[in-house]
C-alpha cells in the first residue's frame, strides 16, 4: 500500500474545487438512490445544495439483486444528471458496473463510483484507473480491509491517484434490524493504514433512514473525510432504497446537527 500523510483529493465542479481530506470540512453527498425524472433529480439537487451538499449522487446504472426490478433508466438517467449540474453546480457522483460504460459515464460524473458489488471487479478497476476522474471504490460488503487497499492499489497502479474509500456497511451474523453493519472502526483502521480519504456510507450501512442521522453523526465523530447519504423528495414513492432514503427536510436537519460535531461541515 501506498503509505505517508493523508493526502488530499480534489475534485473539481462547477462550484469550485472540493477537498477530500482529514483537514478539510466534511464533503456531504447526497441524493437518490437511482435518477428517476428530470423533476426529483433537479429538485433533490436544489435541496441538498441550499442544505451544504457538494456533490449530487444518483445512480443511472444500477446494480439490483433482482434482474426484475428497477435496473436504473441508463444513458437517458446520465443526461438528467447533466442536467442538474448545470442547473445546481454541484458535482456529481454516479457508479459505472460496466468497463464498455466507463467513457460515457466519466464524460457527466465528476467522481466516478465502483460499487460495493464490483469492489474485485478487477476489469473494472483497471479501467477507471486508465481515466482521469477521481473513482470512489466502495468497500465490498464481505471484503476485508486488505481485500479493499488492494482493491485501491488496482486503481493507483493504473494511473489514477485519486481514489476515495467509501464504507458502505458489511455482511455479519445479524441482518435482522439493520441491512448491513456499518463498520465505523474502518476509520482509525484506514487512517493507520493508507492516505486515502474516507468516506461513510451511513444510508447503505443501515437501511434506514431512522438510524441514518446517529451514524451520520458517529462517523464525523470518528473522523470520516466525507458522508454519502441518499436522500429522496419522496421517499415513500422511490423505485430503490426509498426505507433508507432521508427527506429533504430531514437532511436539512440533519446537516444543522453536524456541525455541532468535530470537523466543521
Ligand atoms: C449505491 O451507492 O447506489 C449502491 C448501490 O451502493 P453499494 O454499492 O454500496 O451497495
Ligand atoms: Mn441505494
Amino acid at each position: 500500500f501506498r503509505h505517508g500523510e493523508a493526502s488530499d483529493v480534489v475534485v473539481s465542479t462547477p462550484n469550485g474545487p472540493v477537498h477530500f481530506g482529514e483537514h478539510h470540512p466534511v464533503v456531504l453527498v447526497a441524493g437518490p438512490c437511482s435518477v428517476e425524472n428530470e423533476a426529483m433529480i433537479v429538485e433533490t439537487a436544489r435541496r441538498v445544495k441550499a442544505a451544504g451538499a457538494q456533490f449530487l449522487r444518483g445512480g443511472a446504472y444500477k446494480p439490483r439483486t433482482s434482474p426484475y426490478a428497477f435496473q436504473g433508466h441508463g444513458e437517458s438517467a446520465l443526461g438528467l444528471l447533466a442536467a442538474a449540474r448545470e442547473e445546481s453546480g454541484l458535482g456529481i457522483i454516479t457508479e459505472v458496473m460496466d468497463t464498455a460504460d466507463v467513457e460515457k459515464i466519466a464524460e457527466v460524473a465528476d467522481v466516478v463510483q465502483v460499487g460495493a458489488r464490483n469492489m474485485q471487479n478487477f476489469a473494472l478497476l483497471k479501467k477507471v484507473g486508465a481515466q482521469e476522474k477521481p473513482v470512489l471504490l466502495k468497500r465490498g460488503m464481505s471484503s476485508t480491509i486488505d481485500e479493499w487497499l488492494m482493491a485501491a492499489e488496482y486503481i493507483l497502479a493504473a494511473g489514477n491517484p485519486n481514489v476515495i474509500l467509501c464504507e458502505r456497511g458489511i455482511r455479519t451474523f445479524d441482518q435482522k434490524y439493520a441491512r448491513n453493519t456499518l463498520d465505523l472502526a474502518v476509520l482509525p483502521v484506514l487512517r493507520s493504514l493508507t492516505h486515502l480519504p474516507i468516506m461513510i456510507d451511513p444510508s447503505h450501512g443501515t437501511g434506514r433512514y431512522e438510524y441514518v442521522p446517529a451514524m451520520a453523526l458517529a462517523a464525523i465523530a470518528a473522523g470520516a473525510d466525507s458522508l454519502m447519504i441518499e436522500v429522496h423528495p419522496n421517499p415513500a414513492k422511490a423505485l430503490s432504497d426509498g426505507p433508507q432514503s432521508l427527506t429533504p427536510d430531514r437532511f436539512d436537519r440533519l446537516v444543522q446537527d453536524m456541525s455541532v460535531i468535530g470537523k466543521a461541515v
